[in-house]
């Protein structure tokens, strides 16, 4: 079975690979939409784990731990569009009238919060598939509604053959564009074990490269009121 993977900082070089017959999935968090400051991404979740496990928690509580402040911004946070050309994605969905899903690490009690989130930014109709909301049958609780698969803590493949076998889907090719490669990586074993042709690419638009711990670090000071980059650059510099 065809397999196809590549790294790229646009989502324009998916386009050549999408056709009707594709099942076209979207991650969410910086690959659609990311907060307009750096304190609340997933680079600063990463960061602040890191921090609570040198103030010697455990990984896992520190995990536990920086999850609950990323949502806690969450719910505070504007939003804006990783990319602009995702747009113009949104048009060639419509015109191809191809099938697309959104698969994202959250968890289904963020739902309607996501999809406040992206109905900011106009990305709220992104998602074609419209079976009713439903919670699927994962080790984790894992939810699907509105065209998006909320994984919470199963991993992206488990969440996507959950809702593949609740719908009874048998796509011919999937195409999956997702900022970790680790996610990537979990749908082309599903492609494999499932016989589908698959291309995953690994976006980073959004990356590493922009966090800035010093930044994030004024920001946090001025909690619950967030301050733009800008502004906590100038504090910084000043
Ligand atoms: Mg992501």
């Amino acid at each position: 079975m065809s397999v196809y993977k590549f790294e790229s900082d646009t989502l324009l070089d998916i386009v050549e690979h999408v056709d009707s017959n594709t099942l076209f999935i979207f991650d969410i968090d910086h690959t659609l939409i990311e907060p307009v400051q750096i304190i609340g991404s997933t680079h600063w979740e990463r960061h602040l784990a890191k921090k609570l496990k040198e103030q010697g928690f455990t990984h896992h509580e520190a995990c536990i731990r920086a999850f609950h402040q990323w949502r806690t911004i969450q719910h505070l946070t504007a939003v804006k569009a990783v990319e602009e050309s995702v747009y113009e994605i949104l048009t060639l969905v419509k015109n191809l009238n191809v099938q697309t899903l959104g698969l994202t690490a959250r968890d289904g009690t963020l739902s309607e919060l996501t999809f406040d989130q992206l109905k900011s930014v106009q990305l709220d109709k992104l998602f074609t598939h419209k079976e009713d909301c439903k919670d699927l049958p994962g080790n984790y609780p894992c939810k699907y509604t509105k065209g998006a698969i909320f994984c919470g803590f199963n991993k992206k493949d488990v969440g996507l053959q959950l809702f593949l076998e609740h719908v009874k889907m048998n796509p011919k090719k999937v195409v999956f564009v997702d900022d970790q490669k680790s996610h990537i990586d979990e749908l082309e074993d599903l492609s494999n074990l499932l016989g589908i042709e698959y291309v995953g690419m690994t976006y980073h638009a959004s990356g590493d490269h922009k966090f800035d711990p010093q930044i994030a670090e004024i920001q946090e000071q001025y909690l619950p009121k967030l301050i733009s980059d800008k502004e906590a650059l100038d504090l910084l510099e000043a």
